[in-house]
Order: C-alpha cells, then structure tokens, then sequence
C-alpha cells in the first residue's frame, strides 16, 4: 500500500474534492452511533467514479469497505484501514413502468414511500427497515414475511474490476439475511425492484399497520443495528434471550433492551468493545441454559483499538 499522503492526492484526482475526507470518524456515520476512524471516507456522486476508485484500489492493493446507512453493522472502536465507501450521494429513485428503480445509497424506506406514491405494491415490508438499498441487498433484508428476494428483479454493481455489470436477481443468491454480494466483491449501485400496481389506499393501510407494529414493539428511540442474532432453526432469538432473563443485562453503555430482546441498544455512549461484550455474553448465556447458538445477524468489522 502506498504513503497516505499519495493515496490521498490519487483520491482527488478521481472523486469531488470535497467528498475526500481523512481520517474521519465513523460513529457519525452509522445508525449505531459506534466505531473509530476510516483512513479515507469517500462519497462519490457517479457510478463512475465508484469505477475508478476500486481499480485505484485494486492497482495499489488499497483494501476498501463499503458503508450504508451502518444499521446492520458494528465497527470497532480501532477504526478501518483504507478507503471507506459510502454512496449516500448516490440517492435517486425513479420508476419505470411497474418497476421502482433505486440508486444504492438510497434509503429502502424511501423507496418504499415512493413506491406508495406511485401506487406499486410489494415494497411495503421495507417501510420501517433504516438502511440503504444497498445495504438491503447485501443482506436481502426482510421484514412481516416480505423480503428483497421477493421483487428485486436485477441490479447494477460495479464488480472488484471496477466494470459496471448487470446482475439478475436470480444470480445474487439471495436467501434468509445472505446473498453472494460479499463473496464476489461486488458494490451495488442500483435496483430495478417489480412492482404491482394497486390502490394508494390499500398500500397506505399496509404501511401504516407495520409502522404500528414495529414502533410499539422496537426501541427506536435509541441508536442501535436491530436484530443483533438471526433466527435459529426451531427458535425465535429475542424469546431465547427473554427467557435467559437478560433484558436490562448491560455492559457499559451496551444495554439488552427491555422493549425488544433481539435489540442491543447504544443507551449511553458504549463502545464497540461494551456491544461486543455484550453480545457474546448473551451468546454464552443462551448457549448454556438452552443449548442453543446464537449466531449475529450483524456484522462486525474494523481493528481493534490500540
Ligand atoms: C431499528 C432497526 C430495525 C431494523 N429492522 C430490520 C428488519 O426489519 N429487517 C431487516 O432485514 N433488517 C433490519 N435491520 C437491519 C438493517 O437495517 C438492514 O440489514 C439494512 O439492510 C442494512 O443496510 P445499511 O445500509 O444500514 O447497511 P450497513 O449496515 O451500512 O452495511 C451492512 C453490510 O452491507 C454492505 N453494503 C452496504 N451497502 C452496500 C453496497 N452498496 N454494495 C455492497 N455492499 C454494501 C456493507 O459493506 C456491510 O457489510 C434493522 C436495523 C435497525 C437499527
């Protein structure tokens, strides 16, 4: 890897001054409001620029991490080494037909408003999920039955060449909170999902119904990556966690939610460190009274601190 120095100078050749930035702390960027510093954070505002940034980084052997809304993931207190990607520039969506087309660093939750708006049904699942598409993708994130997998119908990344390449959904692999994005390197940029065409009224009614559900039921009123473990064969996590008598269980800041079980919540300034603490407490918890393994849905990531 080159000096700092002249990466950063190759940086600005390639992306809007202004969006270059050095050793930028990453907890303002991340819904979990947890993490240290990226040697680069980049926010590029075309699909071309996203190009030239991963053959810089491919050329010169710079890792680079993509970053959405950081609501499904956890970043050590040690920060990330290298170029941090976030596409929050990248925020147009648009229809097509019965289809929407999202931009990654576009919230799903617009997407599913906007969809509402031009009164297509099938994205309603995502009202309340606070992450890009991008993101959603990643993880083919789901909610109330509904899932990406469900109306994706291709995507357009840029692969660890840097070509921009168009990829069905049936070639992403995708199934429960997984797909094969991470495994071939691949940075979504775009999303055609399928719509259907129904009545503004019906959609709204869906809508407003799982907003009910998920704020009577979430602690939304403080930072955190929502369901920390996924579901294990059989169980229901949050019930596991219920029953291990661990809601209000905290270390530091980190605290087991007492709304929701599946939640770790930032209630006081925690550390990654606290919320990794933590979690492994509650794994190590459940593990022996249920003989049950709990395994993250979140995804941690980053260098310790030193
Ligand atoms: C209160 C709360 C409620 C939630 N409810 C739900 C729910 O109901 N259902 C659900 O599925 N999830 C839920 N989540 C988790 C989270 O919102 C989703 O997983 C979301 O899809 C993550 O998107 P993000 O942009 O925040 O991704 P990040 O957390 O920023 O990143 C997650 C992973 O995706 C990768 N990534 C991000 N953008 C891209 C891209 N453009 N190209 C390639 N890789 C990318 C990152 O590198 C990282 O590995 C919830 C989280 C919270 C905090």
């Amino acid at each position: 890897m080159k000096s700092k120095e002249k990466i950063y100078h190759k940086l600005m050749e390639l992306v809007q001054k202004e969006n270059v930035k050095v050793d930028e702390m990453l907890k303002d960027h991340l819904y979990t409001k947890l993490g240290g510093k990226a040697d680069f954070f980049i926010t590029p505002t075309s699909y071309e620029e996203v190009q030239h940034v991963v053959k810089l980084a491919k050329e010169d052997h710079i890792p680079f991490t993509l970053l959405g809304n950081g609501s499904n993931l956890i970043i050590r207190d040690g920060g990330i080494r290298g170029i941090v990607i976030n596409l929050k520039h990248l925020n147009q969506i648009t229809c097509d037909g019965h289809s929407v087309v999202a931009q990654s660093g576009s919230r799903i939750i617009d997407a599913s408003r906007y969809a509402l708006r031009q009164n297509l049904s099938g994205l309603e699942f995502a009202c309340g999920i606070p992450g890009t598409v991008g993101g959603a993708l990643y993880m083919n994130a789901g909610a109330y039955g509904g899932e990406v997998k469900d109306v994706l119908d291709h995507a357009l990344v840029v692969d660890r060449d840097g070509n921009l390449v168009k990829r069905e959904a049936s070639e992403l692999d995708l199934d429960y909170r997984t797909s094969n994005i991470p495994e071939r390197g691949d940075i979504v940029v775009e999303a055609t999902f399928h719509l259907k065409p129904a009545s503004f009224e019906e959609i709204k009614a869906v809508m407003d119904d799982l907003t009910h559900k998920r704020e009577s039921k979430q602690p939304l009123e403080y930072p955190s990556c929502g369901s920390v473990f996924k579901r294990p064969p059989g169980y229901f996590a949050g019930k596991l966690i219920q029953d291990s008598d661990l809601q209000g269980t905290n270390i530091g800041g980190a605290e087991v939610s007492t709304k929701h079980a599946g939640f770790i919540v930032n209630k006081d300034d925690a550390t990654t460190s606290d919320y990794i603490s933590l979690i492994e407490h509650v794994q190590k918890t459940v593990r022996e009274k249920f003989g049950v393994e709990l395994e993250r849905e979140v995804r941690i990531i980053g260098d310790e601190k030193h």
